[in-house]
């Protein structure tokens, strides 16, 4: 550190200089991303709340009955209003606090989880660090998990099953309601990581769309990750676990002697209150019908592009079931075709099963920039 600090105006300029290498959603040229502009709203209320820290809540007391309203929404959402849980950083936080809690209520001394092979990375974190054997559970042809598969690495020491409800690489929806039959049936934590498909599902389902429930709704469903900072408008970072109950909780809570609360069940201490301020005002201000006009918004440039990269001779590899295209060039392979879409000024990302270029029609993505997105395809075709 410099033994003389500079004016407001330098430290404002230099750091301008640094901003101007990063990427903006509103360019509409991030096309892999699960994050998007937060709504202003939200990000007003997150500065004016900064301070606030919920891990001592009882300063903050005003701030922990928005957390908790906001877990009463979401927990309602999802089929469960007496769900309970915590406002965390996102989708891995909130899946590392769901594999704790199943690990910590199990009596096994060697815990094993069970994730599909579509399952976010998270989950490879939560193993290694919860010290958890991870068996990984194949796919069907519509890269959905395969639930023999699921039951066939069922053990005595298997303490969770995952489902994931939109996928990371193809938005696709894991058939939650028999891994909730065979979660039952054993006896097994069945965590459903609904961090991206959470806040766009049950809009969708509303609207009409035959999507399968993957919620509290499904009695052998125990705990869910849905994260606000993905398609719930909130800024980063805004993560949401919910449990069907306290009981998950409480295997997880930790005494904090000093502090104005004595006990404590999130991984992270002093934590932001922020996010769940920031999460509360702008589902407070969506409302249902807000989220529902943008899940079929999104939809709509969904099918544009996919209706376009078919007419061009582009191959989808699934029928999308959310707002999520996986593609393939006819001969380029997707890692080349990735580089040559980024000389193009477009950020994709490469799915990995299958391989594809994988597009994520997230709120800053308008059909007009679909448009010219097409437009630099048909060059390449
Ligand atoms: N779960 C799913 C299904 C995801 O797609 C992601 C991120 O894309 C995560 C978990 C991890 O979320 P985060 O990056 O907010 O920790």
């Amino acid at each position: 550190m410099d033994e003389k600090g500079l004016s407001r105006e330098e430290v404002l300029r230099l750091l301008e200089e640094y901003r101007k290498q990063d990427m903006s959603y509103s360019s509409g040229r991030i096309l892999g991303s699960m994050c998007t502009c937060s709504h202003p709203l939200a990000r007003e209320v997150y500065c004016s709340f900064l301070e606030s820290n919920l891990g001592d809540p009882g300063l903050f007391r005003g701030t922990r009955d928005l957390e908790s309203r906001v877990i009463g929404m979401l927990g309602a959402l999802m089929g469960n209003a007496d769900a309970r849980g915590h406002i965390v950083t996102g989708g891995t936080e909130a899946n590392l606090m769901a594999m704790r809690a199943a690990r910590n209520m199990s009596e096994t001394k060697k815990p094993e989880i069970i994730v599909p092979r579509s399952a976010h990375f998270s989950f490879r974190k939560a193993a290694d660090i919860l010290r958890l054997e991870l068996r990984e559970a194949e796919l069907d042809d519509n890269y959905r998990v395969d639930t023999s598969s699921v039951s066939d690495l069922i053990s005595d020491d298997t303490v969770a099953v995952v489902g994931v409800a939109g996928t990371t690489e193809l938005g696709m929806i894991d058939p939650i309601p028999e891994l909730s039959e065979i979660c039952l049936e054993e006896g097994i934590h069945l965590h459903v990581d609904a961090a991206f498909g959470g806040f766009i599902i049950p809009f969708l389902r509303e609207a009409g769309y035959e999507l399968p429930e993957f919620d509290f709704r499904l009695p052998g469903v125990s705990s869910i990750t849905v994260d606000p900072h993905k398609m719930g408008l909130a800024p980063i970072p805004s993560g949401c676990i919910l449990f069907r109950d306290e009981s998950s909780l409480d295997a997880m809570s930790i005494d904090t002697p000093y502090l104005t609360e004595k006990q404590q069940s999130t991984i992270v201490g002093t934590r932001t209150g922020a996010s769940a301020a920031a999460t509360w005002a702008v589902m407070k201000h969506m409302g249902r019908e807000g989220y529902r006009k943008l899940a079929l918004k999104v939809m709509g440039v969904t099918f544009k592009l996919l209706e376009g990269l078919r007419g061009l001779g582009y191959i989808p590899v699934t029928e999308p079931e959310l707002n999520i295209v996986a593609f393939n060039h006819p001969s380029i392979p997707p890692g080349e075709l990735a580089g040559l879409l980024e000389s193009r000024g477009w950020a994709v990302s490469v799915a990995s099963c299958p391989p594809a270029i994988r597009v994520v029609l997230m709120p800053h993505i308008r059909e007009e920039h679909i448009e010219i997105f097409l437009g630099d395809l048909e060059g390449l075709i």
